[in-house]
């Protein structure tokens, strides 16, 4: 499969090409040159099939031959070792529980099945890649986690001391072997200029081999469409057929990862744009104007972005044609009191705690439920353990948060960040003399 650039249909690259580079010379976006669609038999009977196999069938189909079908196999099984269960809350309404993987949220997917693309790709004697990541707290963990004890990598974090939640931090310093995390005096702004300052420095670049693993990398998008097809065979499993997804959503990758399953052949009846008040896509889609707009802080922090930069992918995905994207994505916004009223109103009604976000996708199903009422399943995805965000729970429902066992195991680790300024000098210090 080749890949192009939003903003340049004419420039195509190899799947190797666009992972290790992120993003284009021209600032766009890369995309699949054409959409694959899945066997209809498949899709038919997918409800025999399990998230790994599921997960290979569509990886072959978007990879073609890249990477060789056994190789293939071995490297999404090895990524995707992890489920991702679908809860059902009543008749009508499923949660799809994506927190299961090591860093308990769903970017997961992403980052480990990248970090193992970006491993299969590095040749033996080749220079280490050096990967570098600002993180405001999730993306971090996943990539931390994703890239452990990968050969040949080395992964620096940086992050915002003290604004982080405990959790998360711990996911962040207690890693060792080849992740390392700097905790920045400033905030996760100051920590994304000072990975965006390294990519543009040529003597930095000459030195090492720096690599990006942020949320716009086409390899963190791939294995986000594998948990919508499997969603997909669990209603079917339970004797349902159609489905609207609610996703709640930040920089609208995971829902860009759904709109292009459903162009690949996986029969939806539509999606819940569900975001906090950082509504920059909601308002486009009813007024049709698009303004981007400084983030607001929120409870469901990983969605507070003005600026979703995988819109332009779904734009792509539908031809630039607002209307058609209109007929599928349906606009939903919440308010951080709604907020905390929903997640107090789904453990009272159905004994579920849920996180923020998973919260907001709540929502967003029961709001479209009351506009469009039928006899399909709302899907609705949970993106984190509410574990990781005790600080939004009153006291009588954080007591009710499970421990997974994911974090017994964090418990009494040797944790170590490495202070450092806002200051660009000593970042770069920092990188070349630890070479
Ligand atoms: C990143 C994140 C989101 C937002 O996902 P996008 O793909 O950026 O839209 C939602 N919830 C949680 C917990 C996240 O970490």
């Amino acid at each position: 499969m080749k890949f192009y650039s939003t903003n340049n249909k004419d420039l195509r690259v190899g799947f190797e090409e666009a992972v290790f580079n992120s993003m284009p010379a021209d600032k766009g976006l890369y995309m699949p040159e054409h959409i694959p669609r899945l066997d209809a038999q498949f899709i038919s009977k997918i409800d025999q099939h399990s998230l790994p196999d599921i997960a290979f069938r569509v990886a072959s189909a978007l990879l073609g031959d890249d990477i060789a079908p056994e190789a293939l196999r071995e490297l999404v099984t090895d990524a995707i070792n992890f489920d991702a269960p679908l809860v059902p809350l009543d008749q009508h309404t499923a949660v799809l529980e994506l927190f299961h993987g090591p860093s308990l949220a769903f970017k997961d997917f992403g980052a480990r099945f990248m970090s193992r693309v970006m491993g299969h790709y590095l040749r033996e004697g080749q220079k280490q890649l050096d990967v570098l990541v600002a993180t405001s707290g999730d993306t971090g963990g996943a990539v931390a986690l994703g890239f452990l004890g990968v050969p040949g990598t080395r992964v620096t974090i940086l992050f915002p001391r003290g604004k982080v939640s405990p959790i998360q931090e711990l996911q962040l310093v207690t890693n060792g072997q080849n992740i390392r995390a700097i905790e920045v005096e400033g905030t996760f702004d100051d920590c994304q200029a000072l990975v965006k300052q390294a990519f543009a420095d040529p003597e930095l670049n000459a030195q090492l081999r720096l690599t990006s693993a942020n949320s716009i990398n086409i390899a963190r998008l791939i294995p986000q469409t594998f948990y919508y097809f499997h969603a997909y065979a669990q209603v079917r499993r339970a004797g349902g057929t159609e489905i609207v997804f609610s996703v709640p959503s930040g920089n609208f990758g995971n829902i860009g990862a759904g709109l292009l399953a459903m162009k690949m052949g996986l029969p939806v009846k539509g999606f819940v744009a569900a975001t906090n008040l950082n509504d920059t896509v909601p308002r486009f889609l009813e007024s049709g104007v698009y303004e981007a707009r400084p983030s607001v802080q929120t409870y469901a922090n990983a969605m507070d972005v003005g600026a979703p930069s995988n819109w332009v992918r779904i734009m792509d995905l539908f031809g630039g044609d607002l209307e058609a994207v209109r007929r599928v994505v349906h606009p939903a916004r919440f308010s951080d009191a709604e907020t905390v009223r929903a997640m107090a109103e789904l453990a009272d009604r159905y004994d579920y705690i849920a996180c923020p976000h998973t919260a907001i996708a709540w929502l967003g199903a029961e709001q479209f439920r009351k506009e469009q009422p039928g006899d399909y399943h709302c899907v609705f995805l949970s993106t984190a353990h509410p574990c990781k965000f005790p600080e939004v729970f009153s006291a009588e429902l954080a007591a009710r948060i499970s421990t997974p066992e994911q974090l017994n195991s964090l418990a009494g680790r040797e944790g170590k960040a490495f202070a450092m300024p806002a200051d660009f000098n000593a970042f770069k210090t920092f990188l070349t003399a630890s070479e």
